[in-house]
C-alpha cells in the first residue's frame, strides 16, 4: 500500500486554474519489469527504497496511481527551434508532489505513460534506449554537481513502440523540483488572461522562493532570479562540455534545473561548433551557442511576464529589456569564476581572462580532449598526447605555472581546488552507447550499472575510474544523437 512505500503526495498544481493541466489516467501496460531503480534518490524522497523496489512496480509502470488519483498532464507552449507552438505533456503525467521528511516538494512524473490531450500526432510512448539514456545522463549531471531533474526508475512495459523500427517500450520516473518551464509562462501569456498568468507566477515564486527580493515588484525580482539561475546553470554546462541539444523554451525550467535529456551529449575535443543532434542542422544549439540561446529563451520569458511588470506597457517592456541585458554579465561571471577554479587560479590577476582564452584557442586548434586536458593540468602531467609538442602550449604552460606560483596557496591546495572542478570522467559518448546497447539488446545491465556507479562521483579521481577516462578512438565529429 501507499504508506509502506512511503508515498506522501500533495497536488498543489491542481490549485492552479484548470487551463494549466488536464487530468488523466496513465496507460495500463502488459507486463512491466523493473530495470533500474535509484535507491539513494528514493531514500532522499522519503520512500522506503527496499519496499518500493520490491512492491512498487505498478506505480512505476503507471498501472496504479498513488491513492487511486489520476495523473496530470501539464499545459505549456514553447519556441521550438525558434517557432512558437502550443505543446503540453504529450507523453508524461505528473503523479503528484512527493513531500519529503524535510518538507521539500518534488514532482514525481512518469514519462512514456501514454497519450494525453496534448499528444497531437504522437503515441504517448517512450522507447527503452532513450529512457535509459535520460536516467544515465541526468544522474551523471547530478554527480557533476549540476542542477538537474533526476531519475528514480526505468521499467520496461512488455509492449513495443514503433519509431523507424520496432523498439521495446519503457517508462521513466522523473523527479524534479518542479516542471515549470519558460514555456508554461509563454502558454499563459499567449492565452492573454492576466489573472492566470499572475496565478502561475505566484505559484512559481511560492514553489521556488526568491533568494533576493531586490525590487518592490516581486515579479521583477522573480524575472531577475530566473535569469540568474539559468546563467549559472548554462555556465556549469559549458564548464563540463555538456551540449543540451534541444534548448527550446519548453525545455528550460524556472527552477534552474537541467531538463529534457533527448539529444544531449558531452564534447570530447574542444570545439564550440559541436552539434550532436540529428535535427539541429543549423547548429542553433551548438555547444558554443548555448549561452546565447539561453539569453534568447529568457527574452521570451521576460516578454511573457510583461503584463505583470508594470501597468504601463512601455515601462514594463523597458524593465524586461533591462533585466534581459543583465544575463550576459551574470553568465560571464559564473563562467569565468568556474574556469579559474578549473585552472587553480585564486584571487584576481591581470591577464587571467587572456590566459583562459589562449588555452581554449589552443585546445580548439589542436582538437584536444576537453575533460582530459583539465585533468592533465590538475595532475601536472606532461601529457604530450594531448598537445603534441606545440610550442605555444609549452609557452602557455609556463605562463600558467608562474601565475599559480604568484598566489599564496600551496601546490597541494591548488590541486585540491582543481580536483573539485575538473571531473575525471564524464559520460563518454562511446561508453554510453556500449552500456545502452548491452542493456537494450542483451538485457545486460551490468555495464550501465557500473557506469552509473563511477559517474556518481566524477571528482573522485580514483583508479577505478581510469578505464572510463579515454576519449573515443577517432574524433567524435561523427557522433549523432536523436530526440
Ligand atoms: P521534446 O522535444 O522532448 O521537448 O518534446 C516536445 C513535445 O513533444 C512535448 O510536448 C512532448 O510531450 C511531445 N512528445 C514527444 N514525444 C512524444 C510522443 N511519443 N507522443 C506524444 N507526444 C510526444
Ligand atoms: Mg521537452
Ligand atoms: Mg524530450
Amino acid at each position: 500500500g501507499e504508506s509502506e512505500i512511503g508515498w506522501n503526495i500533495d497536488a498543489s498544481y491542481k490549485q492552479l486554474p484548470e487551463a494549466f493541466y488536464s487530468l488523466q489516467r496513465p496507460n495500463l501496460v502488459q507486463s512491466p519489469q523493473l530495470k533500474l531503480f535509484n535507491h539513494p534518490l528514493a531514500e532522499t524522497l522519503g520512500f522506503d527504497p527496499a519496499v518500493f523496489a520490491e512492491n512498487g512496480l505498478s506505480y512505476l509502470a503507471g498501472n496504479q496511481v498513488p491513492y487511486g488519483e489520476k495523473g496530470l498532464a501539464q499545459a505549456y507552449a514553447g519556441h521550438q527551434f525558434g517557432h512558437f507552438t502550443m505543446l503540453g505533456d504529450g507523453r508524461a503525467l505528473l503523479l503528484g508532489e512527493q513531500m519529503t521528511k524535510n518538507g521539500e516538494r518534488y514532482d514525481i512524473q512518469l514519462k512514456g505513460s501514454g497519450k494525453t490531450s496534448f499528444s497531437r500526432g504522437g503515441d504517448g510512448r517512450a522507447a527503452l534506449g532513450p529512457m535509459l539514456r535520460e536516467y544515465l545522463i541526468s544522474e551523471a549531471m547530478h554527480g557533476l554537481g549540476i542542477p538537474t531533474t533526476r531519475s528514480l526508475a526505468v521499467v520496461t512495459t512488455g509492449e513495443n513502440v514503433y519509431r523507424k523500427t520496432t523498439l521495446p517500450g519503457a517508462v521513466l520516473t522523473r523527479v524534479a523540483k518542479s516542471h515549470l518551464r519558460v514555456g508554461t509562462f509563454q502558454y499563459a501569456a499567449a492565452k492573454g488572461n492576466v489573472s492566470e498568468l499572475k496565478a502561475l507566477a505566484d505559484y512559481a515564486i511560492n514553489r521556488h522562493p526568491l533568494a533576493h527580493k531586490e525590487y518592490e515588484n516581486q515579479y521583477l525580482s522573480f524575472l531577475y532570479e530566473v535569469i540568474e539561475r539559468q546563467a549559472k546553470l548554462v555556465a556549469s554546462w559549458q564548464l563540463v562540455g555538456f551540449v543540451h541539444g534541444v534548448m527550446n523554451t519548453d525545455n528550460m525550467t524556472i527552477s534552474g534545473e537541467t531538463i529534457d535529456y533527448g539529444p544531449c551529449a558531452f564534447i570530447d575535443h574542444y570545439d564550440p561548433a559541436t552539434v550532436f543532434s540529428s535535427i539541429d542542422q543549423q547548429g542553433r544549439y551548438a555547444y558554443g551557442n548555448q549561452p546565447y540561446m539561453a539569453n534568447w529563451n529568457l527574452a521570451r520569458f521576460a516578454e511573457a511576464l510583461v503584463p505583470l511588470l508594470d501597468p504601463e506597457k512601455e515601462k514594463a517592456v523597458g524593465l524586461a529589456q533591462e533585466a534581459i541585458e543583465s544575463f550576459k554579465n551574470l553568465y560571464l561571471r559564473h563562467w569565468f569564476s568556474g574556469m579559474k577554479k578549473k585552472l587553480g587560479l585564486v584571487g584576481v590577476a591581470e591577464g587571467d581572462e587572456a590566459l583562459i582564452e589562449e588555452l581554449l584557442a589552443l585546445m580548439e586548434q589542436e582538437k584536444v580532449d576537453f575533460t582530459n586536458a583539465f585533468r592533465a593540468l590538475t595532475f601536472m602531467r606532461e601529457d604530450e598526447t594531448l598537445f603534441g609538442r606545440n610550442p605555444n602550449f609549452i609557452q602557455w604552460k609556463e605562463k600558467w605555472l608562474s601565475r599559480t606560483r604568484f598566489q599564496a596557496e600551496s601546490k597541494e591546495e591548488v590541486q585540491e581546488l582543481m580536483k573539485l572542478h575538473n571531473p575525471a570522467i564524464i559520460p563518454r559518448n562511446h561508453l554510453v552507447e556500449e552500456a545502452l546497447e548491452a542493456a537494450v539488446k542483451a538485457d545486460d545491465y551490468r555495464p550501465l550499472e557500473k557506469l552509473l556507479e563511477v559517474l556518481a562521483d566524477p571528482y573522485a579521481h580514483s583508479t577505478a575510474q581510469e578505464a572510463y577516462t579515454m576519449g573515443p578512438d577517432q574524433h567524435s565529429n561523427g557522433y549523432v544523437t536523436y530526440c
